[in-house]
């Protein structure tokens, strides 16, 4: 942008109010005649702060005591909010609307205009709790660290399909923490005073390894993530297979685990690396890939984020509470990889279920507290009156299959049904039988 736009200022600018730098620009005399001026632009240090500093301009300018754009916050038709910025004063070329939307339109670039799915990247971390375990894993660091000053963080992944680790191998392989895909933090070794073993030995491939011999076990802190891979069924994967993806919760848990040991270590962000740079290893892989897999970020997309969080007052400001609960997004608990996503509010997470046919809301302990209905599928009016006609159907202690069987079977008779509720395993649901004896599956019951 211009140094001086519209002769005033505006909130939530990103520039520092003096870096600029010269060039030619074009200007439309108002007849569709072009000129040529040499001004001044503003300069940024990347390129999300010239972005962020163009968008607060739209929204923030003032034309007297009106703003610019005003209707332009919000503006889901792209051909109007042309026109507004347009008829603001942001461009002199007579031919701008038709331009700009004809570029729109060419690109299809109104295909990009989707809600995120993932988390807003506005969204606070909230503060984590580091689980320390370091005494448990003693014996397994393999030596001190000596007079070698820690200088590198260095980020992994585990590497195996939908797990997470909390300890240190034998050997004192690992990291010095570890990341659940759940968000969870465990410090299996203080980096003060143990090296472990985690980015060394010998080169691979033709890619990264800028760091090598630079970054060693000796200067490092190691930070292993626990992973996803889409196909759940599979227990060992190819490092090279681009099906691997972290979950918000592993990468919002990174961000402020990285961000603390940053302030903690003095450690610059240009030091803040992948195994990938040291020894050329796919790690960790969806952040070599950068393939944006489900809930991944692109490596670049987290160091914008640690950016952004060490920016907004660093890993400990503006944390909630430590104890925050998480409400999930799932088919089941166990099925760590159908996460539609993580929620503090109950409701949030309840539309986000409705959403999503056959999705449950699990609480922190991974009871389910809330299904989806199904499309169309009303909850039915209880009590009512069911026939089973088979001898052993069996009744278990919740609404699902997941749920252990009691010893006992309803037998052939009529039986009241006071709840139902959808669960794993049975396509009409599970009724809760009224003599508290507990759940049956609807499909083997006849209503009467
Ligand atoms: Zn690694």
């Amino acid at each position: 942008m211009k140094k001086s736009l519209s002769g005033n200022t505006w909130s939530g600018s990103t520039w520092d109010g003096k870096s600029i730098y010269t060039k030619k620009t074009q200007e439309d005399d108002g007849t569709g005649r072009l000129y040529t001026i040499t001004a001044n632009f503003r300069k940024y240090p990347c390129v999300e702060d010239s972005i962020a500093d163009h968008s607060a301009y739209l929204l923030g300018a003032m034309n007297g005591s009106k703003l610019r754009y005003a209707g332009l916050k919000g503006c889901a038709d792209y051909k109007k909010a042309v026109r507004i910025i347009k008829d603001g004063g942001y461009a002199t070329s007579i031919t701008y609307v038709e331009k700009l939307v004809g570029i729109i339109e060419r690109w299809n670039l109104t295909q990009y205009d989707v809600k995120e799915a993932n988390t807003p990247a506005t969204k606070p971390i909230a503060k984590r709790t580091i689980h320390d375990i370091t005494k448990e894993n003693l014996s397994e660091v393999p030596r001190s660290r000596g007079g070698n000053k820690i200088e590198f963080i260095v980020v992994h992944y585990l590497g195996v399909p939908n797990a997470d680790n909390s300890y240190l191998y034998g050997g004192g392989y690992g990291g010095h923490y570890n990341i659940k895909r759940d968000g969870t933090i465990y410090k299996a070794a203080d980096p003060k005073t143990g090296v472990v073993w985690h980015c060394g030995g010998g080169l691979q491939g033709s890619g990264g390894h800028s760091f090598y011999q630079i970054c060693t076990n000796f200067n490092s802190i190691g930070i292993e993530c626990g992973v996803c891979y889409t196909d759940t069924s599979v227990k060992d994967a190819s490092g090279d297979s681009d099906q691997w993806y972290f979950t918000t919760e592993t990468q919002e848990s990174l961000v402020w685990l990285v961000a603390k040991l940053m302030d903690e270590y003095g450690i610059s962000a240009d030091h803040v690396i992948r195994h990938y740079d040291v020894t050329g290893k796919i790690c960790p892989n969806p952040y070599v890939k950068n393939n944006r897999l489900r809930t991944s970020w692109t490596w670049d997309e987290f160091k914008s984020r640690l950016a952004e969080y060490r920016k907004s007052g660093g890993y400990d400001s503006g944390a909630t509470e430590e104890t925050t609960s998480w409400y999930r997004v799932r088919k089941d608990w166990s099925d760590a990889a159908s996460q539609k996503g993580a929620y503090k509010v109950l409701e949030n997470a309840k539309a986000c279920a409705d959403e999503n046919p056959g999705y449950s809301v699990l609480d922190s302990d991974g009871v389910k507290i809330y299904s989806s209905k199904s499309a169309g599928q009303e909850t039915p009016t209880v009590p009512f009156l069911v026939r089973v006609s088979i001898d052993d159907l069996n009744i278990r202690t919740g609404p699902g299959t997941d749920f252990s069987r009691t010893v006992r079977y309803t037998g052939k008779g009529v039986f009241t049904i006071v709840e139902v509720r959808e669960g794993p395993g049975s396509d009409a649901g599970w009724g809760r039988l009224k003599s508290g004896a507990g759940w049956c599956s609807l499909d083997f019951c006849q209503k009467i």
